[in-house]
């Protein structure tokens, strides 16, 4: 069992298997919402263990997808928690527990701003990845 939690610890939620892949997305809103590694979770492995009142969900503009949830209180990004993916991406910095992953990839690198530097060998991609 990983723990995780909000910056405030309002929210808190426990994932009963370890998350199955590890991701770092340069996109912009990524950037923005301050959370740019991400872990996927498969749901029925995801409990919510509090703070379900203090869920707020960024709904996407035109042109993007997906909701992004937040903690209204502290203002830490939360993914996709709200969601109803058979599985879904939590920021990796959620985490209490230490995670046994390392980043698989890198996406949309081409929006990546030139202060931060990749340092590891994982493949990337432009945009999203294409499966091949
Ligand atoms: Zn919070
Ligand atoms: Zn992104």
């Amino acid at each position: 069992m990983l723990a995780g939690s909000c910056c405030c610890g309002t929210v808190r939620f426990e994932v009963s298997q370890s998350p199955t892949m590890m991701g770092t997305c340069h996109c912009t809103r990524c950037r923005k919402v301050g959370a740019s590694t991400f872990v996927f979770v498969d749901r029925a492995a995801f409990e919510l263990v509090a703070g379900q009142p203090a869920l707020a969900t960024y709904q996407p503009e035109d042109g993007y997808k997906y909701a992004r949830d937040f903690c209204s209180r502290c203002g830490t990004a939360l993914g996709e928690i709200s969601g109803d993916g058979d599985s879904f991406p939590i920021p990796a910095n959620c985490f209490d527990d230490p995670l046994d992953l390392a980043v698989k990839f890198h996406e949309f690198v081409a929006e990546k701003p030139g202060w931060l530097p990749i340092c590891d060998d994982a493949r990337q991609f432009a945009g999203h990845p294409h499966k091949d």
